[in-house]
Protein backbone atom coordinates (compact mmCIF):
# COMPACT_ATOMS: atom_id res chain seq x y z
CA UNK A 1 0.00 0.00 0.00
CA UNK A 2 1.74 3.42 -1.59
CA UNK A 3 0.18 6.09 0.83
CA UNK A 4 1.13 10.01 -0.22
CA UNK A 5 0.66 12.55 1.32
CA UNK A 6 1.26 16.93 1.08
CA UNK A 7 1.99 18.58 4.48
CA UNK A 8 2.51 21.77 6.07
CA UNK A 9 4.06 21.73 9.73
CA UNK A 10 2.46 21.05 13.12
CA UNK A 11 -1.37 19.86 12.09
CA UNK A 12 0.47 17.87 9.22
CA UNK A 13 2.84 16.68 10.87
CA UNK A 14 0.41 15.75 13.93
CA UNK A 15 -1.56 13.79 11.57
CA UNK A 16 1.11 11.66 9.78
CA UNK A 17 2.47 10.63 12.99
CA UNK A 18 -0.73 9.91 14.11
CA UNK A 19 -1.19 7.77 10.68
CA UNK A 20 2.40 6.01 11.68
CA UNK A 21 0.83 4.75 14.59
CA UNK A 22 -2.29 3.59 13.41
CA UNK A 23 -0.29 1.59 10.46
CA UNK A 24 1.85 0.34 13.03
CA UNK A 25 -0.88 -0.58 16.10
CA UNK A 26 -2.75 -2.21 12.76
CA UNK A 27 0.03 -4.29 12.04
CA UNK A 28 0.17 -3.09 8.30
CA UNK A 29 4.07 -2.79 8.15
CA UNK A 30 4.36 -3.23 4.01
CA UNK A 31 2.51 0.50 3.93
CA UNK A 32 4.96 3.26 2.68
CA UNK A 33 4.60 6.86 3.09
CA UNK A 34 6.11 9.46 0.83
CA UNK A 35 5.41 13.29 2.38
CA UNK A 36 5.35 15.80 -0.22
CA UNK A 37 6.28 19.07 2.92
CA UNK A 38 5.80 22.59 1.92
CA UNK A 39 8.55 24.59 1.19
CA UNK A 40 6.85 28.31 0.85
CA UNK A 41 7.49 29.27 4.45
CA UNK A 42 11.55 28.68 3.89
CA UNK A 43 13.86 31.57 4.58
CA UNK A 44 17.25 32.38 4.73
CA UNK A 45 18.11 33.66 8.87
CA UNK A 46 21.61 34.40 9.58
CA UNK A 47 22.90 33.18 6.68
CA UNK A 48 21.33 30.18 7.20
CA UNK A 49 18.63 28.20 5.51
CA UNK A 50 15.60 27.62 7.43
CA UNK A 51 12.81 25.25 6.20
CA UNK A 52 10.49 25.55 9.51
CA UNK A 53 7.79 22.50 7.41
CA UNK A 54 10.09 20.41 6.56
CA UNK A 55 11.89 20.60 10.21
CA UNK A 56 8.76 20.51 11.80
CA UNK A 57 8.08 17.16 10.16
CA UNK A 58 11.49 15.43 10.54
CA UNK A 59 11.53 16.30 14.93
CA UNK A 60 7.88 15.06 14.65
CA UNK A 61 7.77 12.06 13.08
CA UNK A 62 11.45 11.42 14.81
CA UNK A 63 10.20 12.26 17.81
CA UNK A 64 12.18 14.48 19.11
CA UNK A 65 9.43 17.35 18.65
CA UNK A 66 8.67 19.91 21.64
CA UNK A 67 5.20 18.70 22.23
CA UNK A 68 3.94 21.62 23.77
CA UNK A 69 4.86 23.98 20.87
CA UNK A 70 4.44 21.55 18.05
CA UNK A 71 7.45 22.44 16.52
CA UNK A 72 11.44 22.89 17.33
CA UNK A 73 13.36 20.56 19.35
CA UNK A 74 12.14 19.25 22.59
CA UNK A 75 14.83 20.01 25.61
CA UNK A 76 16.06 22.61 23.86
CA UNK A 77 18.53 25.54 25.25
CA UNK A 78 19.15 29.29 22.98
CA UNK A 79 22.80 30.19 23.98
CA UNK A 80 23.31 30.74 20.59
CA UNK A 81 19.71 33.44 19.98
CA UNK A 82 20.98 35.00 23.03
CA UNK A 83 24.23 35.18 22.11
CA UNK A 84 23.16 36.63 18.50
CA UNK A 85 20.81 39.05 20.38
CA UNK A 86 23.75 40.52 22.48
CA UNK A 87 25.53 41.25 19.14
CA UNK A 88 22.38 42.92 17.97
CA UNK A 89 22.03 40.67 14.94
CA UNK A 90 18.34 40.54 13.40
CA UNK A 91 15.49 39.08 13.30
CA UNK A 92 15.19 38.51 16.96
CA UNK A 93 11.42 37.51 16.50
CA UNK A 94 11.89 34.00 14.88
CA UNK A 95 13.14 31.45 17.53
CA UNK A 96 16.09 29.34 16.70
CA UNK A 97 16.99 26.61 19.26
CA UNK A 98 20.69 25.75 19.73
CA UNK A 99 20.17 21.77 18.46
CA UNK A 100 17.99 23.24 15.78
CA UNK A 101 20.64 25.59 14.59
CA UNK A 102 22.66 22.42 14.22
CA UNK A 103 19.81 21.62 11.35
CA UNK A 104 20.15 25.00 9.73
CA UNK A 105 23.79 24.85 9.74
CA UNK A 106 23.81 21.21 8.21
CA UNK A 107 21.59 21.63 5.71
CA UNK A 108 23.01 25.30 4.94
CA UNK A 109 26.33 23.52 3.99
CA UNK A 110 25.11 21.14 1.86
CA UNK A 111 23.17 23.41 0.04
CA UNK A 112 26.54 25.53 -0.29
CA UNK A 113 28.39 22.64 -1.37
CA UNK A 114 25.82 21.96 -4.58
CA UNK A 115 23.49 19.30 -2.71
CA UNK A 116 19.60 20.12 -3.93
CA UNK A 117 17.25 20.51 -1.30
CA UNK A 118 15.76 16.75 -1.24
CA UNK A 119 19.17 15.52 -1.56
CA UNK A 120 19.44 17.10 2.16
CA UNK A 121 15.72 16.25 3.29
CA UNK A 122 16.82 12.63 2.61
CA UNK A 123 20.41 12.77 4.83
CA UNK A 124 17.85 14.68 8.19
CA UNK A 125 15.61 12.31 7.40
CA UNK A 126 18.11 9.52 7.81
CA UNK A 127 18.65 11.44 10.95
CA UNK A 128 15.46 10.78 12.53
CA UNK A 129 14.86 7.07 11.23
CA UNK A 130 12.55 7.96 9.04
CA UNK A 131 13.53 5.36 6.30
CA UNK A 132 13.57 2.77 8.86
CA UNK A 133 9.73 3.30 9.20
CA UNK A 134 9.46 3.26 5.40
CA UNK A 135 8.95 7.06 5.28
CA UNK A 136 10.20 9.60 2.67
CA UNK A 137 9.98 12.78 3.04
CA UNK A 138 10.64 14.95 -0.10
CA UNK A 139 10.53 19.24 -0.39
CA UNK A 140 7.68 19.88 -2.98
CA UNK A 141 10.34 21.39 -4.68
CA UNK A 142 14.05 22.18 -5.13
CA UNK A 143 13.44 25.36 -6.47
CA UNK A 144 13.82 27.83 -3.56
CA UNK A 145 10.13 29.34 -3.30
CA UNK A 146 9.18 31.91 -0.33
CA UNK A 147 5.69 32.98 0.36
CA UNK A 148 5.21 36.95 0.79
CA UNK A 149 2.09 38.63 2.19
CA UNK A 150 1.00 41.83 0.40
CA UNK A 151 -0.33 44.03 3.13
CA UNK A 152 -3.02 46.12 2.58
CA UNK A 153 -2.21 49.76 2.89
CA UNK A 154 -4.19 50.85 -0.03
CA UNK A 155 -1.25 50.79 -2.85
CA UNK A 156 -0.57 47.23 -3.03
CA UNK A 157 3.05 48.44 -2.59
CA UNK A 158 4.58 46.48 0.72
CA UNK A 159 5.42 42.91 0.58
CA UNK A 160 7.06 41.03 3.78
CA UNK A 161 8.13 37.58 3.97
CA UNK A 162 5.51 35.27 5.46
CA UNK A 163 7.14 34.39 8.22
CA UNK A 164 7.14 38.03 9.17
CA UNK A 165 3.58 38.14 9.26
CA UNK A 166 2.97 35.23 10.70
CA UNK A 167 5.60 34.73 13.34
CA UNK A 168 5.78 38.87 14.15
CA UNK A 169 2.92 39.91 13.65
CA UNK A 170 0.50 36.89 14.24
CA UNK A 171 -1.39 37.49 10.90
CA UNK A 172 -2.85 40.69 12.87
CA UNK A 173 -1.30 43.23 9.90
CA UNK A 174 -4.15 43.46 7.01
CA UNK A 175 -3.05 41.47 4.26
CA UNK A 176 -4.17 42.02 0.39
CA UNK A 177 -2.73 38.55 -1.17
CA UNK A 178 -0.12 36.16 -1.01
CA UNK A 179 2.42 35.96 -3.47
CA UNK A 180 4.95 32.95 -3.64
CA UNK A 181 8.22 34.19 -5.18
CA UNK A 182 9.49 31.36 -6.99
CA UNK A 183 6.90 29.54 -7.35
CA UNK A 184 5.47 30.27 -11.47
CA UNK A 185 9.22 28.48 -12.68
CA UNK A 186 9.72 25.65 -9.82
CA UNK A 187 9.64 22.02 -10.64
CA UNK A 188 8.80 19.44 -8.77
CA UNK A 189 11.08 17.65 -6.89
CA UNK A 190 12.41 14.23 -7.84
CA UNK A 191 9.77 11.83 -7.26
CA UNK A 192 6.89 14.19 -6.01
CA UNK A 193 4.86 13.78 -9.40
CA UNK A 194 5.59 9.94 -9.00
CA UNK A 195 4.80 9.33 -5.60
CA UNK A 196 1.18 10.69 -6.41
CA UNK A 197 0.76 9.00 -9.82
CA UNK A 198 2.19 5.79 -8.25
CA UNK A 199 -0.37 6.38 -4.81
CA UNK A 200 -2.81 3.67 -3.75
CA UNK A 201 -4.37 6.64 -1.31
CA UNK A 202 -3.47 10.21 -1.09
CA UNK A 203 -3.59 12.02 1.82
CA UNK A 204 -4.15 15.45 2.67
CA UNK A 205 -3.65 15.96 6.55
CA UNK A 206 -5.69 19.10 8.04
CA UNK A 207 -2.76 21.51 7.56
CA UNK A 208 -3.46 25.05 6.56
CA UNK A 209 -5.42 25.29 3.18
CA UNK A 210 -4.06 28.45 2.44
CA UNK A 211 -0.63 28.65 3.26
CA UNK A 212 0.39 24.76 3.16
CA UNK A 213 -1.22 23.13 0.95
CA UNK A 214 -2.71 26.08 -1.09
CA UNK A 215 1.77 26.09 -1.70
CA UNK A 216 2.10 22.64 -2.90
CA UNK A 217 -0.52 22.82 -4.87
CA UNK A 218 0.61 25.98 -7.12
CA UNK A 219 3.96 23.80 -7.38
CA UNK A 220 3.38 23.45 -11.74
CA UNK A 221 2.27 20.30 -12.60
CA UNK A 222 1.54 18.37 -8.86
CA UNK A 223 -2.48 19.85 -9.19
CA UNK A 224 -2.93 17.73 -12.57
CA UNK A 225 -1.26 15.06 -11.48
CA UNK A 226 -3.71 14.64 -8.34
CA UNK A 227 -6.72 15.21 -10.45
CA UNK A 228 -5.33 12.33 -13.26
CA UNK A 229 -3.92 10.28 -10.21
CA UNK A 230 -5.80 6.76 -10.00
CA UNK A 231 -6.01 6.88 -6.04
CA UNK A 232 -8.99 8.44 -4.33
CA UNK A 233 -7.85 11.73 -2.23
CA UNK A 234 -8.98 11.95 0.87
CA UNK A 235 -8.64 15.27 2.95
CA UNK A 236 -9.42 16.52 6.80
CA UNK A 237 -10.72 19.91 7.56
CA UNK A 238 -8.50 21.53 9.74
CA UNK A 239 -11.41 23.33 10.71
CA UNK A 240 -13.29 22.83 13.73
CA UNK A 241 -16.44 25.31 14.42
CA UNK A 242 -15.82 27.09 11.58
CA UNK A 243 -11.82 28.01 13.09
CA UNK A 244 -8.79 26.54 12.75
CA UNK A 245 -7.34 24.38 15.82
CA UNK A 246 -4.24 26.45 16.21
CA UNK A 247 -2.73 29.34 13.70
CA UNK A 248 -4.43 31.78 11.55
CA UNK A 249 -6.18 29.69 8.55
CA UNK A 250 -9.39 32.01 9.12
CA UNK A 251 -7.41 35.17 7.71
CA UNK A 252 -5.73 32.99 5.27
CA UNK A 253 -8.80 32.03 4.08
CA UNK A 254 -10.54 35.57 4.46
CA UNK A 255 -7.60 36.53 2.37
CA UNK A 256 -8.14 34.80 -0.43
CA UNK A 257 -12.15 35.17 -0.43
CA UNK A 258 -12.99 31.79 1.12
CA UNK A 259 -15.63 31.27 4.12
CA UNK A 260 -13.74 29.36 6.84
CA UNK A 261 -16.13 26.93 7.03
CA UNK A 262 -15.17 23.01 6.24
CA UNK A 263 -17.30 23.22 2.96
CA UNK A 264 -15.47 26.04 1.80
CA UNK A 265 -12.44 24.32 2.28
CA UNK A 266 -13.11 21.51 0.23
CA UNK A 267 -14.15 23.73 -2.68
CA UNK A 268 -10.80 24.89 -2.85
CA UNK A 269 -9.94 20.97 -4.01
CA UNK A 270 -13.02 20.58 -5.36
CA UNK A 271 -11.41 19.44 -8.92
CA UNK A 272 -9.38 16.33 -7.13
CA UNK A 273 -11.33 15.55 -3.50
CA UNK A 274 -13.18 12.35 -3.54
CA UNK A 275 -13.62 12.29 0.35
CA UNK A 276 -13.43 14.63 2.79
CA UNK A 277 -13.58 14.26 6.90
CA UNK A 278 -15.24 17.00 8.71
CA UNK A 279 -15.54 17.23 12.78
CA UNK A 280 -19.12 16.40 13.90
CA UNK A 281 -19.49 20.35 14.78
CA UNK A 282 -19.54 21.04 10.91
CA UNK A 283 -22.52 19.89 9.40
CA UNK A 284 -22.02 19.31 5.46
CA UNK A 285 -25.21 18.10 3.32
CA UNK A 286 -24.53 14.43 2.32
CA UNK A 287 -23.49 14.53 -1.60
CA UNK A 288 -21.83 12.32 -4.42
CA UNK A 289 -18.05 13.79 -4.20
CA UNK A 290 -16.54 14.27 -2.08
CA UNK A 291 -17.78 11.85 0.16
CA UNK A 292 -18.45 13.65 3.42
CA UNK A 293 -17.50 11.68 7.00
CA UNK A 294 -18.23 13.72 10.25
CA UNK A 295 -16.15 12.35 13.35
CA UNK A 296 -14.33 14.04 16.31
CA UNK A 297 -11.01 15.98 14.67
CA UNK A 298 -9.54 16.85 17.26
CA UNK A 299 -5.95 15.57 17.62
CA UNK A 300 -6.08 15.65 21.41
CA UNK A 301 -3.60 12.64 21.64
CA UNK A 302 -1.69 10.41 19.74
CA UNK A 303 -4.15 8.12 20.14
CA UNK A 304 -7.03 10.79 18.66
CA UNK A 305 -4.44 11.47 15.74
CA UNK A 306 -4.38 7.70 14.95
CA UNK A 307 -7.76 7.31 14.67
CA UNK A 308 -8.55 10.42 13.03
CA UNK A 309 -5.79 9.45 10.31
CA UNK A 310 -7.07 5.80 10.49
CA UNK A 311 -10.46 6.85 9.73
CA UNK A 312 -9.13 9.05 6.12
CA UNK A 313 -7.10 6.16 5.45
CA UNK A 314 -9.88 3.90 5.36
CA UNK A 315 -11.99 6.20 3.38
CA UNK A 316 -9.55 6.02 1.14
CA UNK A 317 -9.03 2.51 0.46
CA UNK A 318 -12.88 1.78 0.88
CA UNK A 319 -12.92 3.92 -2.40
CA UNK A 320 -10.67 2.86 -4.06
CA UNK A 321 -11.88 -0.40 -3.77
CA UNK A 322 -15.56 1.21 -5.10
CA UNK A 323 -13.54 2.77 -7.96
CA UNK A 324 -11.94 -0.71 -9.08
CA UNK A 325 -15.25 -2.40 -8.68
CA UNK A 326 -16.76 -0.34 -11.23
P1 LIG B 1 1.86 24.90 10.24
O1 LIG B 1 2.64 24.91 8.96
O2 LIG B 1 2.72 24.64 11.44
O3 LIG B 1 0.95 26.07 10.39
O4 LIG B 1 0.97 23.60 10.18
P2 LIG B 1 -0.02 23.00 9.11
O5 LIG B 1 -0.26 23.89 7.95
O6 LIG B 1 0.38 21.60 8.81
O7 LIG B 1 -1.32 22.89 9.98
C1 LIG B 1 -1.99 24.01 10.49
C2 LIG B 1 -3.44 23.68 10.54
O8 LIG B 1 -3.63 22.49 11.33
C3 LIG B 1 -4.26 24.75 11.21
O9 LIG B 1 -5.12 25.34 10.25
C4 LIG B 1 -5.03 24.02 12.29
O10 LIG B 1 -6.39 24.39 12.34
C5 LIG B 1 -4.88 22.57 11.92
N1 LIG B 1 -4.90 21.73 13.09
C6 LIG B 1 -4.02 21.75 14.12
N2 LIG B 1 -4.39 20.86 15.06
C7 LIG B 1 -5.52 20.27 14.61
C8 LIG B 1 -6.40 19.27 15.13
O11 LIG B 1 -6.21 18.74 16.23
N3 LIG B 1 -7.48 18.91 14.37
C9 LIG B 1 -7.72 19.48 13.15
N4 LIG B 1 -8.78 19.06 12.45
N5 LIG B 1 -6.92 20.44 12.63
C10 LIG B 1 -5.85 20.81 13.35
CA1 LIG C 1 4.01 26.24 7.90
Amino acid sequence: MRITALAGGVGGARFLRGLLHHLERTGDEAAELTVIGNTGDDITLFGLRVCPDLDTLLYTLGGAVDEGQGWGRADESHHVAAELAALGATPTWFSLGDKDFATHIYRSQLLAQGMPLSGVTARLASRWGLPDRRVTLLPMTDTPVETHVVLDEGDGSRAIHFQQWWVRHQAALPAERFVVAGLDGATPAPGVLDAIRAADVVLLPPSNPVVSIGIILGVPGVRDALRGARAPVVGVSPLIGGRPVRGHADVCLRTIGVASTSEAVAGLYADFLDGWLVDDADPMAGRMRPVVTARPLLMSSLEAAADIAGAAFDLGVRLAAKDSAT
